[in-house]
């Protein structure tokens, strides 16, 4: 081939026209930059001028023939490519001039090009035949400032917590025998109960410090050490001690939160039948109070009656029983009762059976177990009576008087532990990504002859586009459920309906990230993420169950749906006619902004990186779901099918409608906390994570946006290609990225992250 001479006007703009171009991004307003930096460099004569303003026609891109052309002109240079440059193009045309002319000055405007559109090394390095003097890392961001960020208030604790996690009693070991994992878990969680961890979210007089964010925090750190340790710790302290803190009165807090929290009374939480799981109303486990003894007897009444998969099941001496609770022969509907199920030498009370649920996928140093119960006798007083009890006269009496209301109610106080499987969910993802991205900046694997080293992995596109994307959503759910736990614990917010919507959504959304980006992580570590020693595998086993207990994913879902229905129908009903003609304009307004070919085929840097657009498209998504759900369900019912079937009918639908909101609110909950970043440059980089993500989440679900003409084709193309650059222009920031999670050294342990 015979090499185009150029002159040096127009030979510095080579690089940067190739870059541009090899791209495919060029939007009209990437052109203005360039052509404002053309138009304002005195030093092209007329016909280099003119030469370049051509080259930057979209209708006529340049041919294949011009675009090899420009590559064997910089391959032939033989400059070298110094990453670490402060402007690494511009110095880089610099010295082809050099080299081709003699003559090295620095053109500015050049320099303007790179700073205005963003120009990474990372975009371009794969695109010339030259030698590269590689960034590994950079250090322009500081991994402790980001962690600072996200530990917010909380850093004290987190921090100590941390430090403490040094004793050898934490450290990874091979535990494949269930019966010595679960003796080393529950000498982990004694552990921790002593240094008043398990307390940590009970009342001062109970040992605690009042503080469910710092618990929330400890927790999910609990997960660079161990998934069962995690779990045991959650059911002990969370559960068990959680329905007596929030189901039972002062004489339950007085007689058994303390030692709870000290371990000195272990418990469990006994919901699950092996009939019933998710529909937790269906449970047969009868209380029946005797008014001759003045006592609740509890009973399994029939075969799968039996409490299943009761984590603690083998260790502890008291349950937190569910059951229907019976009094003078009405069924008050399902209420928790504290029963002993062991005595001081721990043999089973009289009428209580437990049996091993045996090995499991994962958590296998947690003693889960079925529990039958065979007339057992308890005192009233041991009724967890909050909100209803049975009077010293053998009545009933509950001030929610509405039975469903009741159900719900009692509940929905237990939704602090969903926000804690979330947050455990998301240390593991965590993990996972430290461990893949450490792994992926030693590893090479396959080089271009020319080259003498081989590549990293992280290196690659395909990895980039692998586990930034994850990253980011790690950023975005951590700071979702940090303010999640907050509105939670606010004892100001009497009606917590909202927040029930919102930890249903946001639970499910989260685990099953999690569970998406562990898998991923393995994979990304080849045959290394499979060996256990590696840690992703534990991983892996253990959150697996995350999307299932504390509420199953799919029935959360549709319970977040059913929120939002419920605000919507309440909005409609208030307001009636008015709320109609205003959700309706505002659809109207939608369709303006659907149909408008400026905003579908808006493929511009700018609009495509502002929150704007991004809440915009998530609103959308959701006011559009939740009217179309509303309004099947209305014909449905007008049509005479009974409401439940309805509901059935529209499952799918609501599912979407659950995802949707979800995604929006941890998204519109991220960009409030973007703002309150006071660093700048922190601040910058946040918001580049929550443009990722948002990018990425719209992307996924593109073929909705294209059904409802929301984006064109062109605008879908625009955001996976916006998705793929901006996960390489966080390359060099990738590891100082999860060194931001916070994972202390001691637990990064896996051979391969070292
Ligand atoms: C390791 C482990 C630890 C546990 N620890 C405890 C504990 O300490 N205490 C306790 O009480 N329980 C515990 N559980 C039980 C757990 O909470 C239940 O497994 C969970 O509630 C789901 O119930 P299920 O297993 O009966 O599943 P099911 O309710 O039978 O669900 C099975 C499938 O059907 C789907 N499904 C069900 N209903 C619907 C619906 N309405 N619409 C659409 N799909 C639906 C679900 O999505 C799911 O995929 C534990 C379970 C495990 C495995």
């Amino acid at each position: 081939m015979v090499i185009k001479k150029y002159t040096a006007g127009v030979l510095q703009y080579i690089p940067f026209f190739y870059v541009i171009w090899s791209d495919d991004l060029l939007s009209y307003s990437e052109v203005s930059v360039v052509k404002k930096a053309i138009e304002q460099d005195k030093s092209l004569d007329k016909k280099e001028y003119e030469y370049l303003l051509t080259c930057l026609d979209k209708n006529t891109p340049p041919s294949y023939e011009v675009l090899k052309n420009w590559k064997n002109v910089i391959s032939h240079s033989q400059v070298q490519l110094i990453e670490s440059d402060t402007y690494p193009l511009a110095t880089f045309s610099q010295k082809m001039l050099c080299h081709h002319f003699g003559d090295c000055p620095f053109n500015a405007h050049l320099k303007d090009i790179e700073i205005n559109l963003g120009i990474q090394p990372n975009h371009y390095k794969h695109l010339f035949d030259i030698g590269i003097v590689e960034n590994v890392v950079s250090n322009f961001y500081n991994p402790k400032e980001i962690d600072t960020i996200l530990k917010g208030d909380q850093a004290t604790v987190i921090d100590g917590f941390r430090d403490f996690l040094k004793d050898p009693i934490f450290e990874w070991n091979l535990k494949r025998d269930k019966e010595a994992f679960r003796l080393h878990v529950l000498k982990q969680v004694q552990l921790l109960a002593k240094k008043g961890y398990g307390a940590m979210s009970y009342t001062e007089p109970y040992g605690g410090s009042n503080n469910m964010i710092g618990y929330a925090a400890i927790f999910e750190n609990m997960m660079y050490v161990d998934g069962s340790m995690t779990i045991k710790f959650g059911v002990q302290f969370g559960l068990f001690g959680g329905s007596i803190q929030k189901l039972g009165t002062k004489k339950h807090h007085d007689a058994y939160l303390s030692e709870t929290g000290k371990s000195n009374i272990l418990g469990c939480f006994a919901m699950t039948e092996t009939g019933h799981g998710s529909n937790v109303r269906g449970i047969k486990t009868t209380a029946t109070y005797d008014k001759e003894t003045d006592s609740i007897i509890i009973h399994t009444p029939g075969k799968n009656d039996n409490k299943e998969y009761i984590g603690n099941a083998l260790h502890s001496t008291m349950a937190s029983v569910f059951a229907q609770l019976i009094v003078d022969g009405k069924n008050h509907g399902v209420h928790a009762i504290l029963v002993t199920i062991r005595d001081s030498n721990h043999n089973l009370t009289p009428g209580v059976t437990i049996e091993d649920n045996g090995y499991k996928l994962g958590l296998n140093g947690v003693d889960n177990g079925k529990i039958w119960f065979h007339q057992v006798k308890v005192p009233r007083e041991n009724l967890l009576n909050k909100y209803g009890n049975i009077t010293a006269d053998g009545t009933y009496h509950s001030d929610i008087k509405n039975p469903n209301k009741r159900f719900f109610t009692m509940l929905g106080t237990l939704v602090g532990g969903r926000i804690c499987v979330a947050r455990a969910g998301l240390g593991g993802a965590k993990k996972s990504l430290a461990i893949a991205v450490k792994h992926a900046l030693q590893r090479r694997q396959f080089n271009d002859s020319i080259k003498i080293q081989e590549d990293l992995l992280m290196d690659y596109p395909s990895h980039q586009l692998r586990l930034t994307p994850a990253i980011a959503s790690c950023y975005v759910y951590d700071v979702a459920l940090t303010h999640i736990m907050k509105v939670y614990s606010d004892p100001k917010i009497e009606d917590k309906r909202k927040i029930e919507t919102q930890v249903a959504g946001l639970k499910s959304i989260i685990t099953w990230f999690a569970n998406d980006t562990i898998q991923e992580c393995r994979e990304a570590c080849g045959g290394k993420g499979y060996l256990l020693e590696n840690q992703i595998a534990d991983l892996k086993g253990d959150v697996d169950i995350f999307t299932t207990f504390e509420g199953d994913n799919h029935v959360l879902l549709q319970l977040a749906a059913k929120g939002v229905l419920s605000d919507f129908t309440s909005e409609f009903n208030s307001a009636g006619f008015v709320a109609v003609l205003k959700l309706l304009g505002e659809r109207i307004g939608d369709k303006i902004n659907t149909i408008n070919p400026t905003y579908t085929n808006n493929v511009d840097t700018a609009h495509l990186y502002s929150a704007k657009f991004h809440t915009h498209a998530f609103d959308y998504r959701t006011r559009r779901l939740t009217y179309t759900v509303a309004m099947r369900i209305k014909d449905y019912i007008k049509k005479g099918v009974p409401s439940y079937q309805a509901f059935l009918k529209v499952q799918t639908h609501l599912l979407a409608l659950g995802k949707a909101y979800s995604v929006a609110f941890a998204y519109a909950t991220f960009v409030d906390f973007t703002e309150t970043i006071v660093d700048q440059k922190n601040k910058t980089l946040f918001q580049k994570l929550g443009t990722l993500y948002a990018l990425h989440e719209l992307r996924k679900d593109a073929s909705w946006y294209l059904e409802q003409g929301y984006i064109s084709g062109t605008k879908s193309k625009a955001l996976r290609q916006r998705v793929e650059r901006l996960s390489t222009e966080l390359r060099p920031h990738i590891g100082v990225l999860v060194d931001g999670f916070g994972i202390p050294k001691h637990c990064m342990q896996a051979p391969i992250a070292k």
